[in-house]
């Protein structure tokens, strides 16, 4: 692939088979990312429409339901499998801690799920999560939109045909300062327990994800560091939850073949994110890489020259969505699938003992013989 080509891909679907047909949603959870995000990008897609809400808050769930002519539910009512006949997948958009619950639901129901990252807030309850869809034979798709993001797909594709030469190192950076919104310190990202951790778990997972992506290729080993401070806690004490609302995380991964990723991930600081592979006869760099709503700027320094792209991309959570409804009009299995967001749980949950211990920690493979 040329960088011509590199641009042409990176405005276009390399998935769409343009199937007849569309996906009815329940979206359980009405936060701002489901709200904000994720319903205008269903409604916008090809192949999705809104048809059941679900909420713990009633007026709430009227209203969003009101306004997209879909049926209103309580968690209780999602749970008792009410309406069922008004949704053909579910999408879950909860703290991370309570995805499994509403992963299991859905499973009993037969629907299909595409569950928000990270996939659970620990390794055991996202390996239930697999299981739970294996077992009842549903699809299930971790919600990575980067996968889905054209620039980011062209890149892959890039990688894989040789761009850059063999790839070396990725180096990243999402930085997010979850203070500054309304919220301040009360919300379930600064409770380790709900949220699994705190800045690696929710903006860690993207330059991690959208890594192994890049390279098609899985971590065999971590280091980490974290620190915190008030208000978003300390380590505790109980080894038998080594996770901790880290403010801020730096690690480092190892790949085979030699190659290593470094990336940091925050809390608290001015706003940033960015992704960067090196390869052995070239490198590119994406800047804004993991903010919703495309618009990725992207430099590319080959042997034959460097080049700045601005501007590229579209709607990566329409894309998901659609992408993830083509999946189920096609009987297409998704690439972000259950085991995809398993892996970067138990690659995180290696970070945090990493950080903890002091010690390279292996993961994958080299860890557990998968
Ligand atoms: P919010 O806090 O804005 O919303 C979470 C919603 O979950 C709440 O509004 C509430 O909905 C419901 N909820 C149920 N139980 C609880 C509880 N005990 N505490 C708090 N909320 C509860 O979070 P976000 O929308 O930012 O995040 C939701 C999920 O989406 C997370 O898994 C997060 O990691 C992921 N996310 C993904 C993004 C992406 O780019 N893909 C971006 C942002 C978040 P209700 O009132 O309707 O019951």
């Amino acid at each position: 692939m040329d960088l011509q080509a590199l641009v042409d891909a990176a405005s276009s679907r390399d998935w769409d088979t343009d199937p007849v047909g569309t996906v009815s949603y329940a979206v359980v959870g009405l936060g701002n990312y489901a709200r904000n995000v994720s319903i205008p990008a269903i409604e916008a897609g090809d192949y999705g429409e809104l048809g059941a809400v679900v909420s713990g808050h009633h007026e709430k769930a009227s209203r969003v339901a009101e306004a997209h002519d879909a049926v209103a539910l309580s968690y209780e009512q999602y749970a008792e499998g009410e309406a069922t006949a008004a949704y053909d997948a579910v999408y879950i958009a909860t703290p991370n801690r309570l995805h499994l619950d509403h992963i299991h639901t859905a499973a009993d129901q037969q629907k299909a799920v595409i569950c928000e990252k990270p996939l659970e807030a620990t390794a055991e309850r996202a390996e239930a999560a697999v299981e739970a869809c294996e077992t009842a034979g549903v699809t299930l798709m971790t919600a990575y939109r980067m996968q889905a993001d054209p620039v980011i797909r062209a890149l892959a594709t890039y990688v894989s045909e040789g761009g850059i030469g063999e790839p070396t190192k990725a180096l990243g950076e999402f930085t997010f300062p979850v203070l500054a919104g309304s919220k301040g310190a009360d919300q379930w990202r600064l409770d380790a327990e709900l949220a699994g951790g705190g800045a690696l778990m929710d903006v860690g997972v993207y330059p991690l994800n959208t890594t192994r992506f890049l390279l098609g290729s899985e971590p065999i080993a971590v280091e980490g560091m974290a620190s915190a401070s008030e208000p978003f806690g300390d380590r505790p004490e109980d080894p038998e939850c080594p996770q901790f609302a880290d403010e801020h995380i730096h690690f480092h991964t190892e790949f085979p073949t030699g190659i290593v990723g470094d990336f940091t991930a925050s809390f608290s600081g001015s706003a940033a994110s960015w992704l960067e592979v090196v390869g052995t006869e070239g490198r590119f760099r994406v800047e804004n890489a993991f903010a919703p709503g495309g618009e990725r700027e992207l430099t590319v320094e080959t042997d034959s020259g460097r080049v700045e792209l601005s501007g590229l991309g579209a709607d990566e959570t329409r894309e998901e969505f659609d992408y993830f409804a083509h999946c189920l009009l096609t009987g297409t299995p998704p690439e972000p699938d259950g085991l995809d967001g398993l892996i970067d749980v138990e690659v995180m949950s290696a970070v945090y003992e990493a950080a903890q211990t002091g010690h390279r920690v292996d993961v994958g493979a080299g860890a557990d013989g998968r």
